[in-house]
């Protein structure tokens, strides 16, 4: 057999926190169909491959020597985008990147949380953030959203001002559940809170409500609004996270990343398939347009899909979740089981494979 087979995890000395729980697992099965991460149907445009490619070539003479530790360029570039998208007039010294905002979160629990430190979190939401708040040994503090996913802002702040987190987390739009927060919901949040609030703005590109980004002047030493090159732009395997907020909260993030974390292969894709940003954005439209269509098709099958401003929908109901799903990947659709009871939640894909899900959810329903 392998070498080291003998020795099972629960033999090693591992933390007793970390005994028993499994990793982050959404399913990678090789099925038609799959809507099960919220990517970006649409591969890059050609121009984007050629150009990421070119990048790449370029940075390769220089891999003998370590890439800038601090990604000043890209941070230039993410920040030049945002200030576009948002209006907002943001530097370099406003932005961090990481690799995926997943690291960006485990580097502000590393920072702002740890041991003795909790997060708060309104659930359902990102899985993510109570496994990064396990992983840097911060308490995950549960918080509930109301019957229909939505954010009771009124009862989220007093809860806040209550359980006093070092961190909250506000997901906006929600994943699984795809509403977003309005900001003045938030603001009831940000003027409780006596630590860091972080709004995760993964799916912000596909929402018709404005980016959290507005109110970093007004809570400077409070938010942080993390954001990511995983959906809208295409890019999740790049792996591309970044966040914006006040330049102390970067400073602070600089005490915990490792030196070059961002390689340099990424940081010039990144830069190069930014170039290309009016491109891969162009299907944010056409996919929150499939998404409504998408919504409406469910609804006259008789199912209840909650509204959703991102590039998922979360519907229902079944009578058993993990059966349908079952259903769904035998007939070569792969979705996603959240774990919330009596749904399922499907990405968006392209109209093709849109039309592909409709049919066999029209099958599951019977
Ligand atoms: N936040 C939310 C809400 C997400 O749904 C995801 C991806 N599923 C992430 C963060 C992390 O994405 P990435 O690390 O690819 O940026």
């Amino acid at each position: 057999g392998e070498v080291g087979a003998e020795i099972t995890l629960g033999q090693l000395p591992l933390r007793d926190d970390l005994r028993g729980k499994s990793p982050y697992g959404a399913p990678q099965l090789d099925v038609p169909v799959r809507l099960n991460t919220n990517e970006n149907p649409f591969p890059p445009p050609a121009a984007l491959v050629a150009d990421v490619a070119g990048a790449v070539r370029e940075a390769a003479r220089e891999l003998h020597r370590y890439p800038d530790r601090d990604a000043v360029a890209l941070r230039r570039d993410l920040a030049a985008y945002l200030s576009t998208a948002t209006g907002v007039s943001l530097t370099e010294r406003n932005v961090w990147a990481a690799n995926g905002s997943n690291e960006i979160l485990q580097q502000l629990l590393q920072a702002f949380g740890g041991p003795g430190r909790s997060a708060l979190g309104f659930e359902p939401s990102y899985s993510m953030h109570p496994i990064i708040a396990g992983g840097t040994r911060t308490e995950w503090v549960p918080a509930p959203r109301r019957d229909d996913f939505t954010l009771d802002a009124e009862r989220a702040a007093t809860l806040v001002a209550d359980r006093a987190p070092d961190v909250v987390f506000l997901t906006s739009p929600n994943n699984p559940t795809g509403g977003s927060i309005p900001l003045t919901d938030l603001e009831m949040v940000l003027r409780a809170a006596p630590g860091i609030v972080v709004i995760d703005e993964a799916y912000a590109e596909f929402s018709s409500q404005p980016s959290a980004v507005h109110l970093l002047a007004e809570y400077p030493g409070r938010l942080v609004v993390s954001r990511t090159m995983s959906k809208a732009f295409a890019f999740a395997g790049g792996r591309l996270g970044y966040l914006a907020a006040a330049p102390a909260v970067v400073d602070a993030l600089q005490l915990v990343r490792l030196p070059y974390h961002l390689s340099a292969l990424t940081q010039a894709a990144a830069r190069a398939a930014l170039r290309h940003a009016d491109a891969t954005l162009g299907s944010v439209a056409l996919l929150a347009a499939e998404r409504e269509r998408v919504a409406d098709a469910l609804r006259g099958m008789g199912y209840e899909p909650v509204p959703s401003d991102a590039n998922f929908i979360l519907f229902g109901p079944f009578s058993d979740a993990a059966a349908a799903w079952k259903s769904y990947v035998e007939k070569g659709v792969l979705i996603r089981d959240v774990g919330i009871s009596g749904r399922l939640r499907v990405s968006i894909g392209t109209a093709e494979e849109n039309d592909t899900f409709l049919q066999v959810s029209k099958e599951v329903r019977g």
